[in-house]
């Protein structure tokens, strides 16, 4: 039985909420059932024996029909019974290769995970959870979410506000797939809304979260929080199993995401992935609005996303503060030292209104 909370309901009668975020609603409200409840029971033909080429044509050809048969699922026709090999176990198979050598971000570091060597991420093949709970600060769609939070992170951001599980991968406590599941349908019988990966950042574990979906089967919408560095195959293999997105989408530009967060190919990575989840997905983006990079990082962001995903809500942050590096070394990055001005976030979220930008809602 899902906990309703009509009280925390007033933000869907906004139309634009209530029409961007429709299908996360439809799931939430137990008028369809979740992806993932979908995707164990379409079947597909493959063999574990297949090699990696194989088994991810297998996995493409697959999600034309899925996409067919969800869009029954959705009109009402019944989901019948779990298969042994189906779209969700294929998708399982495949991670187990993506990790050796790893090719889940692109970092692509070619770590053998699962022969205990670690990545740039720190993390070998095994998972660990920092902390798990119903979180009320999220964004008001989104709350209670049944938040789990990861360590370890693909990116070197020198301003993380949780760089304790970030920079500490060997924090928290090791899960296996069964207690992945265990976690998320705690959460789900304790009233969350939606179960809320995140981390650190969730990419680097999602072999673990695709094989707990083989233990799980209750009607709770997924929710991937992340900072979209994943590789295509990695994307991939996420996208017929979410139902809504969280997104960061942090620079404008390549430059400042190498000083500040350590990464290469910025822009052109996590604007192809933002693209392929906004194609038809429900999307909530983050940005947070950092002092001093207005017109390099926020404007040119804003200007993206309203010209390539313009049915996403977008939330323009305002809560940056110094912490972890830039806390301790405040010289190195001058413009970082202190939080943004009134004036630069009403400049975003001005600019964002002249884009036609839908952020009220969720900022
Ligand atoms: S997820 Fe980690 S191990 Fe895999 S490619 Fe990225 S940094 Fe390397």
């Amino acid at each position: 039985m899902h906990a309703y909370r009509p009280d925390a309901l007033t933000v869907w009668e906004n139309p634009e909420v209530a029409s961007r975020l429709s299908h996360y609603r439809a799931v939430m409200e137990g008028e369809r059932p979740p992806r993932y409840r979908a995707a164990k029971r379409f079947p597909v033909d493959y063999e574990d024996r297949w090699g990696l080429k194989e088994l991810l044509e297998a996995h493409e050809e697959a999600a034309g029909g899925f996409e067919e048969y969800y869009a029954e699922v959705a009109e009402g026709r019944p989901l019948g019974r779990e298969v042994e090999k189906s779209y969700l176990s294929l998708k399982v198979e495949i991670a187990r290769r993506l990790i050796d050598p790893c090719r889940l971000c692109e970092w692509r570091c070619g770590a053998r995970r699962t022969r205990g060597e670690r990545g740039v991420c720190g993390l070998d093949a095994r998972v660990r959870v920092a902390s798990a709970f119903l979180h009320w600060g999220e964004e008001a769609p989104l709350v209670p979410s049944g938040t789990i939070f990861f360590t370890g992170c693909s990116f070197r951001c020198v301003y993380c506000q949780n760089w304790d599980i970030s920079t500490r991968p060997s924090n928290g406590v090791e899960v296996t797939p069964q207690e992945l599941a265990a976690i998320a349908v705690k959460l789900y019988l304790m009233g969350a809304r939606n179960i809320n990966y995140v981390g650190g950042n969730p990419d680097q574990s999602l072999h673990v979260v695709l094989e707990s979906l083989l233990y799980m089967d209750v009607d709770v919408p997924l929710l991937w929080n992340s900072n979209m560095y994943m590789t295509p195959e990695a994307l991939s293999l996420l996208l017929d199993v979410i139902d809504i997105w969280l997104p960061d989408f942090k620079y404008g530009n390549d430059k400042c995401a190498k000083r500040l967060s350590g990464v290469d190919r910025y822009f052109e990575v996590v604007s192809r992935n933002h693209e392929a989840i906004c194609r038809g997905g429900d999307v909530i983006v983050r940005h947070l609005v950092l002092p001093g990079h207005l017109e390099c990082c926020t404007k040119p962001v804003l200007k993206w996303l309203s010209r390539n995903c313009p049915r996403a809500l977008v939330n323009i942050m305002d809560q940056y503060r110094p912490e972890h590096l830039v806390a301790r070394f405040p010289e190195r990055w001058p413009e970082l030292a202190r939080r943004p001005s009134r004036e630069e976030v009403e400049e975003a979220r001005r600019y964002a209104d002249q884009l036609g930008i839908c952020w009220r809602p969720v900022s």
